[in-house]
């Protein structure tokens, strides 16, 4: 099979060793055939470590080598260091509950290079402690200790999908756009503290990663089954976390329930209450405006601290920055289900490429509060479109796994690079490789703001000197 599509696609480099994939759900198995596409390797040595029976039946039709078990806190080492006992090779990992720090640091110690696109905790972090505990800002200070401890070595991408991840190389490329549109001739920032002085003098106040996912099947929701996109218990995860986000220094209110940190990278604030059950008022351009959810993500925390101006503690500027997701229908009327019940539904199903018949994902940022209002950069991929890109996608698992590609793409480019969030890789190249996936990549410019199309009747408690404060954002 490789040998026809390499006449076709550009081959990005040669993996030496073994390649592992950890967990072959919807994203898994979009990943396999771009790692096919894209990389010489020595197809023996591919396996993929997943405790479901449903892969193995998928695996061995296609010859590819399954280990099927669940990684533990008991068993990783062992399962691990075996697949990579020759010290080199690659580990994708896309499972669910399994600890990316400890999978991280066990490749680095193997001599491995390593890729996730969440920082996955062992199964039970996500409901059995406490909430400050339940943080993004939490799994992330893990991951950032030990970069700080272990400085270099073996690269290990933390965080490499659509978002996290693709996200935050179109920040970058988002702002270069803004510097052009407002024909400024800012050279392109070269360091991180460049890109926070560019950020902060083009008058950028926050970002939402604004999202709308259209995709949807032809029949309705049955009731009592979660449908989504993507992972279904992925979503149920860190829907239940408590909503977090990065915390601009344009912000002159504080919600009640919100909690600062006074350690770390102190870029974020977590609200006490569901991400999934926090609305806030944001804009995409296929819908206009609309509700997204104030789901806690990693990027919402990196994103802000990446283009932190100053000390952690009393910076000079930083963003406001957070995710602002509409999920499809589907999923909306899952979650709805789901909080009103009480219950978590027992039957998970994610729609897959060839059942849905409309829609697109349409995923990007908005940059808001700048001379031109706001401006909202990101891909409008439809599931038609990716159905013939590659094999195994949806219009979501296309815009994910092809940000595994490009951060695989980077690794290998970049071999000693430590651990690396994608706010510190190279945009240019990244986005090179990915976007021949993407579909249509745009920027549009949007006169809205928080303030407009709201029911006046209700006499909302909003600021009106400043449209882009959180206070406006969150609805009520
Ligand atoms: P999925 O639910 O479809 O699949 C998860 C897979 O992990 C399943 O096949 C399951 O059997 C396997 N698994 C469960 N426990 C395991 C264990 N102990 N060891 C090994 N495998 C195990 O999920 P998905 O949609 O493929 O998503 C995979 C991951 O990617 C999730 O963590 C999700 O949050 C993340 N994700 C990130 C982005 C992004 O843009 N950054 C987008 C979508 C998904």
């Amino acid at each position: 099979m490789a040998a026809q599509t390499h006449k076709t696609y550009p081959t990005y480099g040669r993996i030496d060793g073994p390649i592992a994939i950890i967990g072959f759900g919807s994203i898994g198995k979009a990943t396999l055939p771009l790692i096919e596409r894209h990389f010489d390797y020595d197809a023996s040595k591919l396996v993929v470590i997943d405790p479901s029976a449903e892969s193995n039946t998928f695996l061995s039709q296609h010859g590819i080598r399954h280990l099927e078990v669940g990684l533990t806190p008991e068993n990783y080492r062992e399962v691990l260091g075996e697949v990579f006992a020759e010290g080199k090779g690659f580990c994708v990992n896309l499972s669910v509950d399994v600890s990316s720090l400890d999978v991280m640091k066990l490749c680095r110690d193997l001599g491995v290079l390593y890729i996730d696109t969440v920082i996955e905790p062992w199964a039970g972090f996500y409901f059995e402690s406490e909430n400050v505990e339940r943080t993004n800002y939490a799994l992330r200070g893990g991951v950032l200790a030990e970069k700080a401890a272990n400085p270099g070595g073996p690269t290990a991408v933390s965080c490499c999908g659509a978002n996290p991840g693709m996200v935050s190389w179109f920040v970058k490329e988002a702002l270069m756009k803004l510097v052009a549109d407002l024909g400024r001739s800012d050279a392109e920032p070269q360091s991180r503290e460049g890109w926070g002085k560019l950020m902060q003098s083009l008058g950028v106040k926050g970002i939402h990663i604004a999202e709308r996912d259209t995709q949807a099947r032809r029949l309705p929701r049955p009731r009592g089954v979660f449908v989504n996109t993507w992972s279904v218990e992925g979503f149920i995860s860190e829907g239940f976390q408590p909503a977090e986000l990065g915390w601009g220094t344009h912000e002159k209110w504080f919600p009640e329930n919100g909690h600062s940190y006074d350690e770390g990278c102190q870029a974020a604030i977590w609200l006490d209450r569901p991400g999934a059950m926090t609305r806030v008022h944001t804009w995409c351009p296929t819908p206009g405006p609309q509700f997204g959810l104030l789901v806690t993500h990693n990027e919402a925390i990196s994103i802000s601290d990446y283009y932190t101006v100053g000390s952690a503690g009393n910076p000079e500027f930083r963003p406001t920055c957070h995710y602002a997701y509409h999920p499809s229908d589907d999923a909306t009327l899952s979650l709805d289900e789901m909080f009103g019940s009480g219950r978590q539904q027992t039957v998970h199903e994610i729609l897959a490429p060839d059942e849905i018949v409309e829609g697109i994902d349409e995923l990007g940022v908005l940059l808001y509060g700048h001379e031109k209002n706001a401006l909202w950069y990101g891909s409008r991929l439809s599931n038609a479109e990716a159905r013939t890109l590659a094999p195994y996608q949806n219009a979501t698992g296309m815009q994910v796994s092809s940000a595994v590609l490009a951060g695989m793409v980077w690794a290998i480019e970049n071999p000693t690079a430590g651990i690396v969030e994608t706010d510190e890789m190279d945009y240019k190249r990244c986005l090179d490789v990915q976007r021949p996936y993407l579909g249509p990549v745009e920027g549009h410019y949007t006169d809205w703001t928080p303030l407009q199309d709201r029911w006046q009747q209700f006499n909302e408690d909003i600021d009106e000197s400043d449209p882009w404060q959180f206070r406006n954002v969150l609805a009520s």
